[in-house]
């Protein structure tokens, strides 16, 4: 199987679960996850159309970004440290994982520094697993950092991020990408209430992996974050 193949047979899948509930599919972004794969699997993946690519690692971004096809943009979907944010300033158009106040301060304070500012979208453990990053869904933890975050100049909260469980029947996940969809309605309500103006309020949900997509689009995804089904799995050697 090539990367052509692949993405053909995803964007048809989207396009179906587009259809099966109403919606345009020009509503659902896909974000090709290249981390780990070469620049060449990008650039296949660029002549196939593919304009948005998913990474994981700061150094990964690092040494690709000279390299990627023109009018492509990177996204930052893993979780980030700290002192590694300065790094991706001007190399990434959006940074999914925004896992704690702190790390939203620093991104806002570089993005100061830099002049510029940086679409961000908080990430919830939807699941509340262990193993995982992102702000708990329970309790209004999300809800009171992101009142918080609102006000720190130089970043645009746009929307939600989560990774639902690995499984191998994405049905399951549904419940989550559900759960993620009510909160971003909570997370309006409150930056309304807040004074944020409806064309600035969040709209993105960020949801849906190779194994859940179609759930996900189905539960509101604005974009899905798809890495094996187009580049086949990943060793991590
Ligand atoms: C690796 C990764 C993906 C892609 O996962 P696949 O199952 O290969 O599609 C999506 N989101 C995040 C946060 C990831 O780390």
């Amino acid at each position: 199987m090539n990367i052509k193949d692949n993405l053909k047979k995803v964007k048809e899948n989207i396009d179906r679960a587009c259809r099966s509930c109403g919606r345009e599919n020009s509503e659902v972004k896909l974000i090709a996850v290249s981390k780990t794969k070469p620049i060449e699997a990008v650039m296949e993946a660029a002549e196939c159309g593919i304009l948005d690519f998913g990474e994981n690692y700061v150094q990964e971004i690092v040494e690709k970004y000279d390299h990627m096809p023109e009018g492509c943009r990177i996204h930052m979907i893993g979780h980030l440290q700290t002192n590694k944010v300065k790094k991706l300033i001007g190399k990434v158009s959006m940074i999914h994982s925004v896992d704690s106040l702190h790390l939203a301060e620093v991104i806002s304070r570089e993005c100061q520094k830099a002049d510029t500012s940086m679409d961000i979208l908080l990430e919830v453990n939807i699941a509340e697993e262990t193993s995982k990053f992102g702000f708990s869904p329970e309790c209004g933890e999300l809800l009171s950092a992101a009142r918080d975050i609102l006000k720190l100049p130089g970043i645009h909260i746009r929307g939600l991020m989560a990774s639902a469980p690995i499984t191998e029947d994405g049905e399951q996940n549904r419940i989550y990408f559900r759960r993620l969809r009510e909160l971003l309605c909570e997370l309006r309500e409150l930056m309304t209430n807040e004074g944020i103006s409806d064309e600035e309020l969040p709209q993105e949900l960020s949801m849906g992996m190779t194994g859940d997509y179609i759930a996900a689009i189905e539960e509101g995804a604005t974009m899905v974050r798809i890495g094996t089904a187009i580049f086949g799995a990943r060793n991590y050697g």
